[in-house]
């Protein structure tokens, strides 16, 4: 079969055999590529510091039934700013393993590459790092077709408007206007201001999507609630959100199916 060039962000690494090693791969054309790296355990030459997740590379494989044959790499960005900086790193982590997880294998994901590309820039560079995970999840739930209607009540159809607070009530994931909030097993309460920003979020350009600002008090709670809204959909806990525990020293969500 012939060989495929492709740009591609690496998501995840693994022992594979003795020599090999199995990498995880989002591309722009085909969304996630799992393939095969033969000796790049023993020789360095074809795939040199290309297998670390997070880096952008160039790649040229060979598509096989169910896994594919990588053949060389060439690094385009191993984002060492995010590699320095460990809370930072850990945000990144967290990304590739949602990434790697949710993401289907076979079909063309571009604005998905190119809302990751643009998140680990945005990651290693801004400021406020949380804000950018925020602001990634929702983006990434839109594109994936996971977020849902933040734009009225779910029972009354009440567009948002008005005081008071709204429930965006999980893991059922729907949003109800304060007439009808509800106990649920787990409510976020979201203010008009925050609503507005999450579809902002969902829909602003790329180019323009950093610029939106989460309130500070609201970020914690907010990127609870949407982990807890990823795990619904994937059904397994994210394995990297103890690494992040570890450097927000803060609450996180509960895994799916326990407690
Ligand atoms: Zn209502």
């Amino acid at each position: 079969m012939k060989a495929v060039d492709t740009e591609a962000i690496v998501l995840r690494t693994a022992a594979y055999s003795e020599a090999d090693r199995l990498v995880t791969y989002l591309t722009p054309a085909v969304g996630k590529l799992v393939g095969i790296a033969r000796n790049a355990r023993s020789s360095r030459k074809r795939f040199g510091h290309c297998l670390e997740p997070c880096s952008r590379v160039t790649l040229t494989y060979k598509p096989g039934t169910g896994l594919a044959w990588l053949e060389r790499s060439q690094l385009l960005d191993a984002h060492l700013a995010l590699r320095e900086d460990l809370p930072r790193w850990s945000y990144a982590a967290l990304i590739t393993e949602i990434l790697a997880e949710m993401t289907p294998e076979g079909d063309a994901q571009e604005p998905l590459y190119l809302l990751t590309r643009s998140t680990l820039e945005q990651l290693a560079s801004d400021p406020d790092p949380l804000n950018v995970v925020i602001l990634f999840l929702v983006r990434f739930m839109r594109t994936m077709g996971h977020l849902p209607d933040f734009q009225q009540c779910r029972v009354c159809r009440a567009p948002l408007a008005g005081q008071g607070q709204w429930i965006w009530q999980l893991p059922e994931g729907r949003l109800l206007c304060p007439a009808h909030r509800a106990n649920g097993s787990s409510p976020l309460e979201l203010d008009l201001g925050t609503l507005l920003l999450l579809n902002q979020a969902a829909q602003l350009p790329l180019t323009r999507l950093w610029r939106l600002r989460v309130r500070k008090d609201r970020r914690q709670a907010l990127r609870r609630a949407l982990l807890e809204w990823v795990m619904a959909q994937t059904h397994r806990p994210l394995k990297t959100l103890k690494v992040v525990a570890q450097f927000e020293r803060l609450p996180q969500p509960d895994p799916p199916g326990i407690g």
